[in-house]
């Protein structure tokens, strides 16, 4: 069961360990090639999540990027500009494109000739799903539930092997009346330590805000904290005194119901929540844990894993 909250226990592999054992250096700060066995948690991981997925879910898998208009209708500029990748490419006729690459061969810049295109690299897994049940018309009276997962991108370079910019991302997703978005998100935040305390991971659930943008975000992250409406789960990777939110647990009320017109039959907008599994940190998680080398695990975790 759960141990007493704040006991977590302190990792037994550095996280310097876990990068020279299991990830190859691309020359990017959090950007890394993974090992097989690595992927080999990750995968088990995912089994494992399925396992535990609600029978009703529909399960959709989308692409590392996403319709710029998209994220522009869903409000992502307001709150977290400063995270947001954008795809750009070369535009212009084929002497302009000409023109860039002669400037890169003569030593020069090339990147001056570079437009904004139609698409963004995904900052989370959720964002595609509430446009695609929105085309469907009236929410089911009982909700809808989604399993969605996505390559995510995140502008935060770190040396940190919890804070990588390119990571994974799966989440259950919760679109019907207020009470049942809480009482989805409330399940989840009840049921994730045990989740994880098969897998022999420490953890507590801590309150949690976004890091929103500018003067006014830190505002709105205290109203976040103050309504609730954001938990985290808390397992150690670097240190259990500063230990790394590896899931999230969020209710967003009526804020996409409100974007993509979501509404019942009866003409209610719908209210949303997500539960985010953050692939990367729960695997790096379980290496700092249990130590580099997955075969010396617990008996009981590698059957948990299917390793
Ligand atoms: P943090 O406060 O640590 O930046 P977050 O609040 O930005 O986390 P969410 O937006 O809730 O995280 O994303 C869902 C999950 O995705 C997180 O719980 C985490 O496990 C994972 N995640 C988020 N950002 C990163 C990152 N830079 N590197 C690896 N995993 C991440
Ligand atoms: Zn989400
Ligand atoms: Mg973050």
């Amino acid at each position: 069961m759960n141990i007493a909250p704040n006991r977590l226990g302190q990792p037994a592999a550095s996280q310097e360990a876990i990068l020279d054992a299991l990830f190859h250096p691309t020359g990017v700060d959090g950007v890394y090639g993974r090992s097989g066995a690595y992927e080999a948690v990750v995968e088990g991981l995912g089994a494992l999540i399925t396992q535990a997925r609600d029978p009703r879910a529909e399960i959709v898998r989308f692409p590392p990027v996403v319709s710029r208009a998209l994220i522009e209708k869903s409000g992502y500029l307001k709150s977290f500009p400063h995270l947001l990748g954008c795809v750009c490419a070369l535009g212009g006729d084929d002497a302009a494109i000409g023109a860039a690459v002669d400037r890169f061969d003569s030593g020069g810049t090339w990147t001056d000739g570079l437009q904004a295109s139609d698409l963004v690299l995904a900052p989370a897994a959720c964002y595609p799903v509430y446009p695609l049940a929105a085309r469907r018309g009236a929410i089911a009276r009982d909700g809808l539930i989604f399993d969605v997962a996505s390559d995510c991108f995140r502008r935060e370079p770190s040396r940190d092997l919890d804070r990588l910019q390119s990571f994974r991302m799966r989440e259950f997703v919760f679109i019907g009346a207020p009470d049942a978005a809480t009482a989805f998100r409330d399940d989840w935040k009840a049921r994730a330590g045990d989740f994880v305390d098969a897998l022999g991971l420490t953890s507590r659930v801590d309150p949690a805000s976004d890091p929103f943008f500018g003067r006014g975000g830190a505002m709105v992250g205290r109203f976040q904290v103050e309504q609730a409406l954001k938990f985290e789960l808390m397992i150690p990777v670097r240190s259990a005194e500063q230990p790394t939110a590896c899931m999230s647990f969020n209710c967003h009320r009526d804020h996409f119901g409100e974007t993509w017109g979501l509404k019942s039959a009866d003409g209610a907008t719908a209210h949303t929540a997500c539960v985010a599994f953050g692939m990367d940190r729960l695997a790096a998680a379980l290496f700092a844990a249990h130590g580099v080398d997955s075969a010396r695990w617990p008996a009981s975790v590698r059957r948990t894993l299917s390793l």
